[in-house]
């Protein structure tokens, strides 16, 4: 061992190794470096987490198996150099026309090094101390060899440290934008099962472009709407959907700011009461029970209507609704016209005024065979087949016509929230499958509310497999492909959010 670091330092420092130039996934290398040592880091109780940043290419091209060394030597000295506390590791990347410069940091809460030790950290066969060597092993070799590797990546390694607070080594290096171009499309598209590259096929989204105006699902402004719903992107939509129809909307975060505000608010002018079923603190079941005992207590002078906003699609779930005692219920993703046909139903008579002489909801029938009319004038079902595989293209067209301007903004947040939802995933240890539900089940209502069907899907699919105590070794995998399905999702977000700026300029 110590021999092939010795003969590998050599060759290193003498500019001899000629670096690979491949195609590779820096993020399944870093998941897997991090999977490496996640062992060590439980077994020692301490918290092994990296971030990525979403920018990061899902392929690039260098020599994998060095950057691979140089992650496995930091974050392994990092795992071994700390007692109690995290390692956290971070990658960020600059994209330019030059390449892609990866910037990677790895922070821990270790023991540090001292400020006498601090010069010669890089130098070989250097350990800290002598004492270092007989409790925590190793060669001295291994930060020399890093240094050698990303200085001929043309970048440079560093680190900070205090004494007894902990260290922080971070590199960079300089890799290749991938020289297949098209390796991304393909790959990805092998992976999910789709065949079709994602650039050209975002044009379908707005020549799909529903022609139904909803303008005219007007409702009286006097009325007034409560959402309590945990997910942002979900509230954006509806607070969206309801603006459209011209009623006010209130936005609560959870079960039990509804419940503290009826509490303290015994008159209120709140018409009905969306209500999504699962949130953190207290779920919309729990929300619903307190707050009909709360009314009751009242003489139900104060009782309103109240829909269940369910993500679920079991009748089991539905019933549960009407058996704590809600009123209605709506399936994720909502519609504006479901939602507005739900809203007549409940509101007070006095407050509905349809401001079109149109009917307000439009007939399904009449839906469907606009739906097929566009189909048959496009005659182009391989350019839609990437969209209409990865989303609910009419319910997309719609959303986006709907949302206007704030299109973007809504697709910004929905990736920053998958993303931070996603990069969770796989730091999970497996026996916090309820973790995961969470985590799974907040990326379902972000997806669904965007009309993104097939991630929404795949939500469902691995939560249903979430019952037990452990996390399945099938669910386990599922995680790697939902990180890809995400990226995917949101590319094709991102592009037809460009080409609606490009059309309105
Ligand atoms: P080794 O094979 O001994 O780990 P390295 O070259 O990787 O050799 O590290 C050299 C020395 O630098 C280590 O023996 C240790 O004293 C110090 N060191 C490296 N990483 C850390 C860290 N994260 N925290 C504290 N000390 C570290």
């Amino acid at each position: 061992m110590i021999l092939n670091d010795i003969l590998d330092l050599s060759k290193l420092d003498a500019g001899k190794v000629v670096l690979e130039t491949t195609d590779f996934k820096p993020h399944e290398l870093i998941h897997e470096v991090i999977d490496l040592l996640q062992h060590k880091a439980r077994e020692k109780q301490i918290t092994l987490s990296v971030h990525i940043d979403p920018g990061l290419p899902e392929v690039v091209n260098g020599d994998p198996h060095r950057l691979r060394q140089v992650l496995l030597n930091l974050i392994s000295n990092a795992v071994k150099f700390t007692e109690q506390g995290s390692v956290s590791v971070s990658v960020q990347t600059i994209s330019s026309r030059d390449g892609i410069e990866l910037n990677c940091s790895i922070q821990d809460t270790g023991i540090g090094i001292a400020e006498k030790d601090k010069a010669h950290i890089f130098e070989q066969f250097n350990q800290a101390d002598e004492s270092m060597t007989r409790r925590f092993g190793g060669t001295g070799l291994g930060l020399a060899i890093c240094k050698a590797i990303v200085e001929q990546m043309q970048g440079c390694l560093t680190f900070d440290s205090i004494l007894g607070k902990g260290s922080t080594f971070s590199f960079t290096v300089l890799l290749d934008h991938p020289q297949d171009s098209d390796h991304f499309a393909s790959s990805e598209s092998l992976l999910l099962g789709l065949d079709e590259a994602v650039d050209d096929k975002i044009n379908d989204v707005k020549s799909n472009s529903v022609s139904k105006s909803s303008s005219e699902l007007v409702l009286d402004s006097s009325v007034n709407v409560l959402l309590v719903e945990d997910n942002p992107v979900n509230q954006d939509v509806i607070r969206m959907m309801l603006a459209k129809m011209g009623v006010q909307i209130q936005v609560m975060n959870n079960g039990q700011e509804a419940v503290d505000y009826f509490h303290r608010h015994a008159r209120h002018n709140f018409d009905v009461i969306l209500m999504d079923c699962q949130m953190p603190e207290m779920d919309g079941y729990q929300a619903t029970e307190a707050l009909l005992a709360l009314w009751e207590s009242q003489n139900n002078a104060t009782a309103i209507p109240i829909i269940a906003l369910t993500a679920s699609t079991s009748s089991e779930d539905r019933n549960y609704c009407f058996t704590v005692g809600m009123d209605d219920y709506l399936s994720k993703p909502l519609n504006l016209e479901t939602l507005f046909a739900m809203l007549l139903r409940w509101l007070p008579k006095k407050k509905i005024r349809v401001a079109s002489d149109k009917p307000a909801v439009t007939p399904a029938s009449d839906y469907v065979q606009d739906r097929q009319e566009t189909g048959n004038n496009k005659n182009s079902s391989s350019q839609t087949k990437l969209l209409s595989q990865l989303f609910d293209v009419e319910a997309l067209t719609e959303l986006q016509s709907m949302m206007g301007d704030r299109f973007p903004e809504m697709v910004s947040r929905y990736r920053q929230n998958s993303f931070r939802l996603v990069n969770k995933m796989p730091r999970l240890s497996v026996n916090e499958p309820h973790v995961l539900r969470e985590l799974l089940h907040s990326l379902k209502g972000s997806s669904a509310a965007l009309a993104a069907t097939r991630l929404t899907r795949l939500c469902q699919t691995m939560e249903d497999q979430l019952n037990g105590e452990v996390i399945p070794q099938r669910v386990l995998e599922d995680i790697k492909q939902i990180r890809k399905l995400v990226l995917v999702t949101v590319q094709v977000l991102k592009k037809t959010t460009e080409e609606a700026k490009l059309e309105s300029v």
